[in-house]
């Protein structure tokens, strides 16, 4: 028999005081955000296979300007796309009316470790108060970094920004699906397309990469969310296989320390009846359910 007790779930939920969420690919595949790995992401030119060449600092140190091209593409895509109800589900939790009903022994509002990184775990958070919206961003860890994020690979300089086209050239680029010959020097760069020469912080004219970590990167963040998984006793996986790195590792740390594993996937997995809770089914139909906030969510996204 499959561990997906609902009530059992939810006693387990609202007796947890520290809670953690890890999300993949699958929370965003209803807003059509195909993934590397998406044996249905087709496209003639920018193939997955270019999604696993393109993602590593080597490529990028070869052919910068077609790792940007490919993110560049990226961008308009997670800009196009909405967020959906899992996202929103997931969003409600860091609410202090949503926690206190359904978490109420909860020290705080779960942390969400998102390895997309498409940002619409941010972006779900347009409607709620500044207050609220600043607790739900402590509380969300884009492990593998964001598409909207850049780093400065002179000065370092981190920023985010949603417009969707970072230099004048690629602003200019008619069709985004054919790959373009583009200087080095019309590629996004630090201070923008009007650096006239500083070298200050952040103005330093530097080569701009995408803050994502890529192939043969170490996430910076891991250490960090280690040591959070250790006061962990309830342990959300959506979207994603709990018996896949990095997953499968967060899993069996929390269980090793007494503490409870729920899964939320479209389908089985290897090894996954070793999850103390197997919610099967798209994410954005079982997370409102499971969690019991449908109506929370109708109530703070009506036009949804
Ligand atoms: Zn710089």
């Amino acid at each position: 028999m499959l561990p997906s007790d609902k009530q059992a779930f939810r006693q387990i939920l609202a007796s947890s005081k520290s809670i953690i969420i890890l999300s993949g690919a699958g929370l965003s595949a209803a807003s059509g955000i195909p993934t590397y790995r998406d044996p249905n992401d087709s496209d003639a030119l920018w193939s997955k296979n270019d999604a696993m060449a393109y993602a590593t600092p080597q490529a990028f140190q070869k052919d910068p300007s077609s790792v940007w091209q490919f993110y560049h593409r990226r961008r308009a895509l997670c800009l196009n796309a909405k967020p959906n109800d899992a996202h929103r589900a997931l969003a409600t939790l860091s609410l202090p009316a949503v926690l206190s009903r359904v978490a109420p022994c909860a020290s705080s509002p779960p942390l969400h470790v998102a390895q997309n990184i498409d940002a619409l775990s941010l972006r779900v958070l347009e409607p709620f108060s500044s207050q609220d919206k600043a607790t739900a961003e402590k509380c969300l860890l884009e492990m593998h970094g964001s598409i909207f994020v850049t780093r400065c690979t002179s000065c370092q300089h981190i920023q985010r920004t949603y417009t969707p086209a970072l230099s004048s050239t690629l602003r200019n680029i008619e069709d985004i699906n054919t790959k373009h010959d583009i200087p080095i020097k019309e590629l996004p760069r630090c201070g923008g397309d009007a650096w006239a020469g500083s070298n200050r912080y952040g103005n330093c004219g530097g080569l701009l990469r995408p803050e994502v970590v890529w192939f043969n990167e170490v996430p910076p963040l891991m250490g960090e969310i280690a040591r959070k998984m250790n006061w962990c006793d309830l342990l959300l996986v959506v979207g994603t296989s709990s018996t896949v790195y990095p997953a499968a590792g967060f899993a069996s740390q929390v269980k090793a320390r007494g503490g409870k594993v729920a899964m939320f996937n479209a389908g089985r997995a290897k090894g996954d009846e070793e999850a103390d809770f197997l919610f099967l089914g798209n994410c954005e139909a079982t997370l409102p359910d499971i969690l019991d906030v449908k109506t929370d969510i109708a109530n703070m996204w009506p036009q949804a």
